[in-house]
């Protein structure tokens, strides 16, 4: 954070989960500095809304809460636009499928590198290459990625970045040996991923695009290779909606019953001459799907090359509508996140976008404004959906009736947030309890 940033100490007292400070600055952070217990929200916020959520790590000290919490509060007084500390925060996505001798070795050899760096994410080594999605200061980000490109296997990779405006989009570093790079049932590692024959042919963005404005003209199918819930945010023109909630049960183009032939965009498709053209979020699924299509019998396979984040970064949201649904905490991003230099696209997100008429609330059916899911409040349940606001007020967060009577209900949160650990939300109750 910039600014000149004067540190103080003040004594500040705990009521019904709300803390008041006495300075007039803009702004503060609280970092606790009590001994008898433990904080785990440091928080940023402005005097016209002095709210910190408190959470104790230790529930049995709750007897202590007549005492005064002390903290250190920063203040930046001169600046009158307030800066975001993580404005310099990305998300990296990228896979290459490549032989790995030993991947065993190849882990701790990464593992020790990424030691000092500041990276949270999923990064998975097997004998057949890489998956990774990760987070953080672009300046960690992209030296991972350059010294990874120094080795032969991997100086080609394609990689997707985007910006992660509050943070951390993961909550730590998971970089290990998994079996799969990617789950889909039966496993991929018999598939042929290291054949780029077996593979579909990759398109380049802006031949992706052309083909998209021929596809009525010709023979050919868009097939979303991604789940049901990810199309309801987004899409590509044409694509119908995959029938899938869970990508490793995808079973395009060997659909038996007469129910999964109806929903299946390859069921009575000519497979040696109609162009299939597949599309994911980055590429992976995209690549591993099609070689098991071209073992189907399949002959004109041609994937989007770097998935749709590839192509929103190169085309803008031609023949897209909607948000791309992301699988780390941010859920959503507008197009304009990979391409903030397009002007024709909204800048501060889709809502503008000409199009989002087909996104629909997953409880009363009627029309979202919001291109984001949420999960349900009920932690036993959590499930990620789409609402109306006006159903998130009526089932307090909830994906249904039922779980709005659950035992263990968190706090509606506002849409753009992720629910934290539930002890958050426990401890949150105990104070109110004790303050009543
Ligand atoms: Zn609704
Ligand atoms: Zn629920």
């Amino acid at each position: 954070m910039r600014g000149c940033i004067a540190a103080y100490s003040a004594p500040v007292s705990l009521s019904s989960a709300k803390i008041v400070c006495r300075s007039k600055s803009l702004l503060f952070q609280f970092k606790n500095s009590s001994p008898f217990t433990s904080l785990t929200t440091t928080s940023i916020f402005t005097t016209r809304r002095p709210f910190l959520s408190l959470s104790r790590s230790q529930p049995n000290k709750a007897k202590q809460k007549q005492k005064l919490w002390e903290f250190n509060c920063a203040t930046i007084p001169s600046s009158s636009t307030v800066e975001n500390p993580y404005s310099d925060f990305v998300v990296v996505n990228f896979y290459r499928f490549v032989h790995i001798n030993d991947p065993l070795e190849e882990v701790a050899k990464q593992l020790s590198f990424l030691k000092g760096l500041d990276i949270h994410g999923r990064i998975y080594v097997n004998e057949q290459g890489i998956n990774a999605q990760y987070s953080g200061p672009s300046k960690d980000a992209l030296a991972y990625v350059e010294w990874l490109r120094e080795d032969f296997r991997f100086s080609d990779i394609l990689v997707q970045i985007s910006p992660a405006l509050n943070g951390h989009a993961f909550p730590k570093l998971k970089l290990r040996y998994k079996p799969s790079l990617v789950q889909l049932e039966g496993g991929i590692s018999h598939l042929p991923l290291l054949d780029p024959t077996m593979r579909a042919t990759p398109l380049a963005p802006s031949e992706w695009r052309k083909r998209l404005k021929e596809v009525h003209d010709s023979n050919c199918v868009v097939l979303d290779v991604r789940n049901g819930y990810e199309w309801d945010i987004g899409h590509f023109h044409g694509a119908q909606r995959p029938d899938v909630d869970c990508f490793r049960s995808t079973s395009f183009g060997e659909s038996n019953s007469e129910e999964a032939i109806a929903s299946d965009p390859l069921a009575n498709v000519d497979k040696e001459k109609t162009d299939i053209l597949m599309y994911c979020t980055g590429g992976i699924r995209c690549d591993v799907y099609s070689t098991i299509l071209r073992q189907r019998g399949f002959q004109n396979l041609y994937t989007l090359k770097g998935g749709v984040s590839h192509y929103l970064q190169n085309e803008g949201p031609v023949e897209w509508f909607g948000n791309l649904f992301v699988f780390d905490d941010r859920l959503s991003l507008p197009p304009s996140a990979y391409n903030p230099e397009d002007s024709t696209v909204s800048s501060s997100n889709s809502q503008g976008c000409k199009n989002i008429l087909f996104a629909h609330c997953y409880i009363c059916g009627s029309q979202v404004n919001e291109l984001r899911h949420r999960n349900c409040a009920n932690i036993d349940c959590n499930l990620l959906f789409l609402c109306c606001m006006d159903c998130v007020k009526d089932f307090k967060g909830c994906c249904c009736l039922p779980c709005t009577s659950a035992p263990r209900l968190r706090p509606v949160l506002p849409g753009n947030q992720r629910y934290k650990k539930w002890y958050m939300y426990r401890e949150l109750e105990v104070q109110n309890e004790l303050t009543v």
